[in-house]
């Protein structure tokens, strides 16, 4: 019998363990995007797109869909789904497994700053002007407005809206996975003094953790938020096991 999972995506990760339950067989697998990227890359099972409605909203999504196992492969800063992931579980019955990149640990060399969040990223921006690469995605870009003095280089996948647009900066658009080579290139050409980035571990876009660490750079890191408290596994093949169990003690 197919089981029909849920997997909450919008990353690398999500795609990643779509195709591996594909390959397996035997299972139903939809997989869940917010909407924020125009022209999602193709990946295994159905796709579907936008809000629930909240976590009632996402309960009532797991029932009449008859979903049997929810995965939230959701970015880690991405909190709010997280929770309304926990919440809809709970009202469905439905049980719930977390897959969570490690986060970037600091190594010999690292000149982090660390934040817990982006208020704390502006209090870090206090002082004389310098040349910022903010890697933050594009939704948090507004609240540097409250730093008007640097000069910004923006990097987002979508591009930022209007209430975005900073003073004094420049505007790329690209996706990764990046190279470190090409990330130190680009700081330099850039003359970036400082960068911002969010600890979202993972290889896709750590190479501009490579290219500070290379250059000497200092990171405004931003920490994650809380976890939501769902079981929760760091990588592909240990969240692979625990569903192979779920299905093991369904008798399957
Ligand atoms: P969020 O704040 O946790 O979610 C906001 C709302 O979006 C949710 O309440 C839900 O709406 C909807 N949503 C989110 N993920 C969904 C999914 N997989 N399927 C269906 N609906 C979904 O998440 P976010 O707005 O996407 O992002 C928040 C933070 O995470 C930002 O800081 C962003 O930069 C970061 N992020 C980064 C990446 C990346 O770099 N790849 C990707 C995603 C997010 P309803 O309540 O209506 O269900």
């Amino acid at each position: 019998m197919e089981a029909h999972v849920l997997i909450l995506g919008g990353t690398g990760d999500a795609r990643l363990l779509a195709a591996r339950l594909a390959g397996q067989g035997g299972w139903r697998i939809t997989l869940s995007l917010a909407g924020r990227t125009r022209a999602p890359l193709p990946q295994a099972g159905e796709l579907r797109v936008g809000g629930f409605g909240g976590a009632e909203g996402l309960a009532d999504f797991l029932r009449a869909a008859k979903v049997d196992l929810l995965v939230d492969a959701t970015h880690p800063f991405a909190a709010r789904i997280s929770a309304n992931a926990r919440h809809a579980a709970a009202m469905a019955g439905v049980p719930l497994r977390a897959l969570q990149r490690p986060p970037w640990r600091r190594a010999p060399g690292d000149r982090w700053i660390e934040v817990p969040d982006i208020a704390g990223a502006i209090g870090a921006l206090d002082g004389a002007a310098r040349r910022v690469f903010l890697a933050i995605g594009r939704q948090e870009v507004a609240a540097f407005r409250a730093r008007p003095q640097h000069r910004y280089l923006v990097r987002s996948v979508e591009p930022v809206g209007p209430e975005g647009i900073l003073p004094d900066a420049v505007y790329i658009l690209d996706k990764g996975p990046f190279e470190a080579a090409a990330e130190e290139a680009l700081l330099r050409a850039h003359g970036i003094e400082l960068i911002v980035a969010k600890n979202s571990g993972g290889t896709a876009t750590e190479a501009k953790i490579l290219a500070a660490r290379a250059l000497g750079l200092p990171v405004v890191m931003i920490g994650r938020p809380p976890p939501s408290g769902a079981a929760s596994f760091e990588s592909l093949t240990a969240i692979l096991q625990s569903l192979a169990h779920w299905r093991a003690e369904r008798g399957e």
